[in-house]
């Protein structure tokens, strides 16, 4: 319902655009006014920057690079900074689905993994081990790519392990990921940042 502020024009919704001192960030928009601050990494790409997100209650409300991180020495591209709209972004996956007789519902995790763990026997007893394969993705970073060829190579026993489908990523995470295989028991740095 309109206000009178609004029924007369004159709302400009000064509450909502405001800004506030926020002790870690500064002077930000009332709508990005942090609680606590918490250190994580950027989960958008492989490079794995370094970043805060603000938290207000139990919900991300800002993000900012972290100064301290080696690999962005506190800066973050467009995705990185609106990292905390996608935490709580409309139609996100945040529970395991099972499609029965064309119908898909909501299962318990344990549900899933045991069904999953049943399908990939299944598969490989019946078309051999490589019949289970991995297609990788730019979201992943290094120690990511690391445990997941492990997964892959000595979980499934299987050797289809391929890059992610998008050229732009393909050619940098061939470098990243041939990297991670030849590292033995170290993690490197990605080629490409060094
Ligand atoms: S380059 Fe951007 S998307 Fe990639 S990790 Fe850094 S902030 Fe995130």
């Amino acid at each position: 319902m309109k206000t009178l502020r609004g029924l007369l024009g004159i709302d400009t919704q000064r509450e909502q655009y405001a800004y506030a001192d926020d002790a870690h960030a500064g002077y930000v928009s009332v709508q990005r006014l942090a609680d606590r601050w918490v250190k994580t990494t950027c989960g958008y790409c492989s490079v794995g920057c370094g970043m805060s997100l603000g938290i207000r209650g139990d919900k991300a409300v800002a993000a900012r690079g972290n100064p301290d991180h080696p690999v962005n020495s506190g800066k973050l591209c467009p995705k990185g900074l609106a990292e905390h709209h996608a935490i709580s972004a409309p139609g996100r996956a945040t529970h395991p689905m099972l499609r029965r007789n064309g119908h898909s519902s909501r299962v318990s995790w344990e549900t899933a993994i045991e069904t999953m763990m049943a399908e990939f026997r299944r598969i490989q007893e019946r078309y051999g081990k490589d019949a289970i394969g991995v297609i990788g993705t730019g979201q992943l970073v290094t120690e990511e790519f690391y445990t997941l060829g492990k997964l892959v190579q000595l979980g499934f026993r299987s050797r289809a392990q391929y890059p992610p489908l998008g050229e732009t990523w393909a050619g940098a995470l061939r470098i990243t990921t041939s990297t991670v295989q030849n590292a033995g028991s170290a993690f490197h740095a990605p080629a490409r940042l060094r």
